[in-house]
């Protein structure tokens, strides 16, 4: 990259940094967006409430001014001209921007108009974005950004969109006519995409008759196609692997004798709900097949996927196999050992618990009850994973929450058997589309519906101020005999000011509820600690549990009727979902109540208004999903192999289909997608290297 021209060592390394390491990277880092600067706006035609781009010189006398407001950061006024007139661009933080900008100078400005609220003859911008084409020293503009449609590229920190626009110009003048174009030519075909070479010309510096709008909502032909194929390799590389996976043999189990019928009517405590009888024949379907299952079991918090679980177990059981269900947490392992022991009681399987939290002699000795054969079911957590543990026969892997381990940990599971069936489940609702992208060698089971009678849950704002209220309230509701969780985001009081779980634990058994039971939950307590207040409050003797996010996943208490989240603002959405998904899971109404200043602005504001409006998972999912995309929903480093250099699973979502759709046919002629995804290498190695981290489940 330094050899390339206005590139050099140092930006090479920023380059890097941001994982463009060659010439097909650079090629990759589409525009975000385009401008038509063929034709501006002139001042005097801006019509407030409507996006313009404008031309415009920067203006002394009056002009540029910093004001640093407390609390605030500094605020930038800049004033600029055109033939026609005056305007001002406000720029909040933007004390950055003090002494960069020289009278004279020619800027673009694109931003969304107003008018000033106290001078309504003045015209202004705020937080418009602003590029300088000219130093006022009368050097001009260059070519690749004016008088033409111009493409806007995400800066980076040490490189101006400008200059990358200049890098890419350059590399594209000497793109020669040899492009490799792997994507098949039935496809391109097909769509009707234009070849690999225009396609790159295109996305880059469009031809001024291109449709603009088309342009910025990335549909002109050329982004189409750069679109379609960056899911489509991505999707061959999961359709090939799913296909050696169907290749290999696996344990065929019988589903529909009656030996199986009568085991699972005995261990069902209840009458299971439409959607879980769906999705447990869609998994029994897959337990027939000779090759191994690999199915993903979505539903919100509260679906009853446990019970679903435990019916597949129940299958393998009686197919003589073993089962080994792996939860993230002490608490859920405890819990799903326990629910597995009642559940299983009137099959009589024997259940064991391994977790790190167990004494060394406890493990080993349910650890040999596994060696040989002994135990059907074993629940732990990554405590499984260690070499220590071995089966005898492991037909089913069950990984719940499946979110919380890594590729490697699930794999490590999967391989104490030979090919087993594997079955993970999440409580983190994603839309479909992106489901296929981030778990695409995985056959997808959704639970879209809640067990019969369940309250809707009533979730409310109060403001900080309003505490007293909301203790009374949690005081009239355990008077009713409900119980109730408080939940705090620290441990121990820090500098943040956060109000701390053991500092308010104290005050509110001692001051705030003095006459009731409190019992205390944090991360920092020992296992078996844990495991008591747990239970202790799982049995009702204790009414209020205060608790940090340890009780994120999984916690079922139907009593538990009331959370209160306090510093509601500082959790994320997905977070506060699962937290509020630990109650309303009985009969009783319940209450989720979110505590934070009514003051809160932006996003943390957007966060807690989605939580009152709805609380349907799926919904929640996708709003988080816009608020801070894929790749921090999912934390990038363990899914940093879905991440897309500009295609996007939501906005692209029919794309990713019809990608996903060619890629599976092409993948089950094994030689021509081998020749395919080898072509890949020549158009992007970073994506050939990405595509083979792609996830296994
Ligand atoms: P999740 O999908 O969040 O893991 P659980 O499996 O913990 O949900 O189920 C939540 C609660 O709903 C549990 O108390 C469970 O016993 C109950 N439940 C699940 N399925 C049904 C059903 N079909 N009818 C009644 N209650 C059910
Ligand atoms: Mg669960």
């Amino acid at each position: 990259m330094k050899y390339l021209r206005g590139v050099g060592p140092q930006r090479a390394a920023v380059l890097e940094e941001h994982g463009i390491a060659t010439v097909g990277d650079l090629l990759s880092y589409l525009p975000f967006r385009y401008e038509d600067r063929m034709r501006f706006t002139s001042i005097a035609e801006i019509v407030p409430g409507q996006v313009h781009t404008i031309l415009a010189e920067v203006t002394g006398g009056g002009g540029s001014t910093v004001q640093f407001r407390r609390g605030r950061g500094a605020v930038f006024y800049l004033a600029v001209r055109d033939k026609t007139g005056l305007m001002y661009a406000r720029f909040f933080h933007g004390g950055y921007l003090q002494g960069k900008l020289k009278d004279g100078q020619l800027l673009v400005l694109h931003g969304k108009a107003e008018l000033d609220p106290y001078r309504p003859a003045r015209r202004e911008m705020v937080n418009p974005q602003i590029e300088t084409v000219s130093d006022g020293d009368g050097s001009p503009a260059d070519s690749t950004e004016m008088g033409r449609i111009v493409p806007v590229y995400e800066a980076m920190a040490g490189i101006s969109s400008r200059m990358l626009r200049r890098i890419i110009h350059g590399v594209l003048q000497n793109f020669d006519g040899r492009v490799a174009d792997p994507l098949p030519r039935e496809i391109r075909e097909r769509y009707r995409f234009p070849a690999r070479r225009e396609a790159l010309l295109y996305a880059h510096f469009p031809p001024k008759e291109e449709n603009l709008e088309l342009l910025n909502s990335f549909r002109s032909p050329a982004q189409l196609r750069l679109i379609f194929e960056e899911f489509f390799y991505y999707q061959l590389a999961l359709a090939m692997r799913r296909k050696r996976e169907h290749d290999r043999a696996g344990v065929a189990m019988r589903v529909r004798e009656d030996k199986v019928r009568d085991a699972l009517k005995k261990i069902l405590p209840f009458k299971p709900t439409a959607a879980q009888k769906r999705v447990l024949a869609e998994i029994a379907g897959d337990l027939e097949k000779a090759y191994p299952m690999h199915r993903l079991l979505e539903g919100d918090v509260g679906s009853g996927k446990t019970i679903v679980a435990l019916e597949a177990a129940t299958i393998a059981i009686e197919n003589g196999c073993q089962v080994a269900l792996m939860a993230p947490t002490e608490i859920l392992a405890a819990q799903h050992y326990l629910s597995a022991r009642r559940v299983f009681g009137p099959a009589g399987y024997r259940v064991e618990l391994i977790t790190g939290g167990r004494t060394k002699a406890e493990r080993e000795l349910a650890g040999l009850r596994v060696q040989v054969g002994q135990a059907q079911l074993v629940v732990g957590t990554h405590a499984l994973i260690e070499a220590g543990v071995k089966f005898d026969k492991l037909g089913l892997v069950i990984v719940d929450e499946q979110h919380r381990f890594g590729v490697l940990q699930r794999k490590r599971l999967i391989e104490k058997g030979a090919s087993p069936h594997v079955l993970v489940m999440t409580a983190t609702p994603i839309p479909r589309t992106l489901a296929l992208t981030l778990y695409g060698d995985l056959d997808i089971s959704v639970i879209d519906e809640l067990p019969p009678g369940r309250t809707p849950i009533e979730t409310r704002w109060s403001g900080d101020t309003q505490l007293p209220g909301v203790w009374e309230f949690l005081r009239r509701e355990i008077g009713r005999g409900r119980q109730a969780y408080v939940v705090y985001p620290v441990i121990e009081e820090s500098k943040l000011e956060l109000k701390a779980a053991t500092a308010e634990y104290e005050r509110l058994s001692k001051t705030v509820f003095p006459k009731l039971r409190v019992g205390l939950l944090h991360g920092r307590l020992k296992n078996d600690e844990k495991e008591a207040v747990m239970e202790q409050f799982r049995r009702g003797e204790s009414n209020v549990l205060v608790a940090t996010t340890v009780i994120e996943v999984g916690v079922d208490v139907p009593n538990a009727t009331v959370m209160v989240i306090e510093h509601a603002d500082r959790f994320g959405l997905a977070q506060l979902h699962q937290l509020r998904g630990r109650i309303g899971r009985g009969k009783e109404k319940s209450y989720c109540i979110l505590v934070a200043p009514k003051t809160i602005a932006g996003e943390s504001r957007e966060r807690i208004e989605t939580m009152v409006a709805t609380s349907n998972g799926f919904e929640i999912a996708e709003s988080d999903l816009k608020q801070r995309g894929p790749g921090e929903f999912f934390g990038t480093r363990q899914h940093g192999d879905a991440a897309f250099s500009f295609a996007q699973p939501l906005r692209d979502r029919e794309i990713l289909e019809l990608a996903r759709g060619e890629a599976f046919a092409l993948a089950e002629n094994a030689e021509k997608a081998r020749e395919v995804a080898a072509g890949l290498e020549s158009v992007n190695p970073s994506w050939q290297r990405r595509y083979q981290l792609a996830s296994v489940g």
